[in-house]
C-alpha cells in the first residue's frame, strides 16, 4: 500500500476520520492539527513562533542564516537495535558518549548566538542509553532553547525516565516503531513491541497527569517492503493517542561506502541551510544523515565550533549546489536519490539476513 493511497482505505478513514494528511520533506504526516508545532507555540508563545518562522523560511532557502538554528546531537554512538535498513545493522557504533565539557561549551555558544530561538535534537544512536540524558536536556532548557527534541526507539523509556524528561524540558518526543504487529516488529526491529507501546502510552499518561500539553508526541514508521502492509493498522492504533503520525521514506544506505556517482534531476535538502550535527565522537557535520560521515568539516574536541563549520567553505558549497540546482555532492545524491532504474525496494536492506541480537547491548552507557 502506498502512502498516497493510505487515506483512501475505508477502515483507516473510519478510524482516523479527523486526521489531516500533509506531504512534507521526505515524509507524510497525519495529524488532527494543521501543524503540531502550534500546540507548543500555545505554551511557549512568540519566541517559539519566531523560531518556527525562521526554521521554515531557511529550510526553503528563502532566508540565509549566518548561524544554524537546528543542532543535532548524538548523545551516544550506539544503538540497542540493529534494524536491517539502518547502518547500525552492520556497525552499532563506538560506544562513545559525547564529552560533557565540550557539550556544555557548545550549548553555551549555541544558546548565546541563537538567543534560544533554536532547536536541539537528540537523534542517531539511542539517546536513552545515555544515563546522563536528563541532565543534558535540563542544561539546554536552562539556557532558554525553545525546542528540545528526543528521538528514541522507546525501549528504555521507563515511566521514571519519562517523568524526568518531561520535567527537564523536552518539547517533542519522537518514537520510531515501524510496525503494528509483533511479527512485523520482529522482522524490522527484533524487540518486544508491547513493551515499547506500553512505554509510549505511559509517557503520554504521565504527561497528561502532569497537566501538560508539551512534549508533543510523534510515532513514526519507516516504510519498507517489510512493513508497508501495516500502514493502515498503524494509523488506527495510534490516531487516538499521539499528536501526530509520520510515515518516512526509507533512505537507501546500501551505497554508503561505495558512493557511486550518477546523474539526477534537481532536488533540495534543507539541512545545510539551517542545521548542524555533532556526533558523540565530536565530529561536526551539516546533518544527522549517516551519509554525512563523508562530510565531517570539524570536531568540537579540537576546538572547532558549530558556527565555524556552518560558515565553512564546505557547507557553503553544499548550500550553493541546492540554490543553483547543480553540482551536487555525490554524498547528497546518494543520500537523497536513487540511481537511474533503481526501484523503491532495491537494495534497501543493509543487512538482508536479519538475526535480532539487541539483548547484548550495554545499558546504560
Ligand atoms: S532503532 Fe533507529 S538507530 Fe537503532 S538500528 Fe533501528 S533505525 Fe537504526
Ligand atoms: S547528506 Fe546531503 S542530502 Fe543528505 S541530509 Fe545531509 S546535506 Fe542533506
Amino acid at each position: 500500500m502506498s502512502i498516497e493511497s493510505l487515506m483512501s482505505d475505508e477502515a483507516t478513514q473510519q478510524a482516523a476520520v479527523d486526521l489531516k494528511k500533509s506531504r512534507l520533506f521526505f515524509q507524510t504526516r497525519f495529524s488532527k492539527l494543521a501543524d503540531p508545532n502550534d500546540l507548543i507555540a500555545e505554551v511557549k508563545g512568540e519566541r517559539y513562533k519566531e523560531y518556527r518562522r525562521r526554521f521554515l523560511a531557511s529550510g526553503r532557502g528563502e532566508m540565509i542564516l549566518d548561524y544554524p538554528l537546528d543542532l543535532s546531537v548524538e548523545a551516544v554512538d550506539w544503538c540497542n537495535y540493529e534494524c536491517p535498513y539502518c547502518p547500525r545493522a552492520v556497525d552499532r557504533g563506538s560506544k562513545a558518549r559525547i564529552d560533557k565539557a565540550a557539550f556544555e561549551r557548545m550549548i553555551d555558544e549555541y544558546a548565546a548566538r541563537t538567543q534560544g530561538l533554536a532547536a536541539v535534537g537528540f537523534d542517531r544512536g539511542e539517546p536513552l542509553i545515555d544515563k546522563h540524558l536528563e541532565e543534558k536536556v535540563r542544561y539546554i532548557a536552562d539556557r532558554g532553547i525553545v525546542d528540545i527534541i528526543l528521538t528514541t526507539n522507546g525501549v528504555y523509556l521507563t515511566p521514571e525516565r519519562s517523568r524526568k524528561l518531561i520535567e527537564a524540558g523536552v518539547t517533542k518526543l519522537h518514537c520510531s516503531i515501524d510496525a503494528a504487529t509483533q511479527d512485523t516488529y520482529t522482522v524490522c526491529r527484533g524487540g518486544d513491541l508491547e513493551l515499547v507501546e506500553n512505554n509510549l502510552k505511559e509517557f503520554i499518561r504521565v504527561r497528561n497527569a502532569m497537566g501538560r500539553k508539551v512534549p508533543i508526541v510523534r510515532v513514526s514508521f519507516v516504510v519498507t517492503k517489510l512493513n508497508e502492509h501495516e500502514m493502515d493498522l498503524f494509523v488506527r492504533k495510534w490516531a487516538d493517542y499521539t499528536d501526530y503520525i509520520e510515515f518516512q521514506d526509507c533512505v537507501d544506505h546500501s551505497r554508503i561506502d561505495t558512493l557511486p556517482d550518477f546523474e539526477t534531476g534537481p532536488f533540495h535538502c534543507q539541512y545545510p541551510f539551517q542545521s548542524i550535527a555533532v556526533t558523540a565522537n565530536g565530529n561536526i557535520q551539516p546533518c544527522c544523515s549517516f551519509y554525512a560521515k563523508h562530510l565531517v568539516f570539524g570536531n568540537i574536541l579540537k576546538g572547532d565550533t558549530v558556527g565555524q563549520v556552518f560558515n565553512s567553505p564546505q557547507q557553503t558549497e553544499l548550500r550553493r549546489s541546492f540554490l543553483e540546482k547543480k553540482g551536487y555532492s555525490v554524498v547528497c545524491k546518494n543520500c537523497r536519490m536513487k540511481p537511474p532504474g533503481a526501484t523503491r525496494s532495491d537494495a534497501i536492506l543493509v543487512k538482508p539476513a536479519y538475526k535480532p541480537s539487541h539483548r547484548s547491548s550495554p545499558f546504560p552507557l
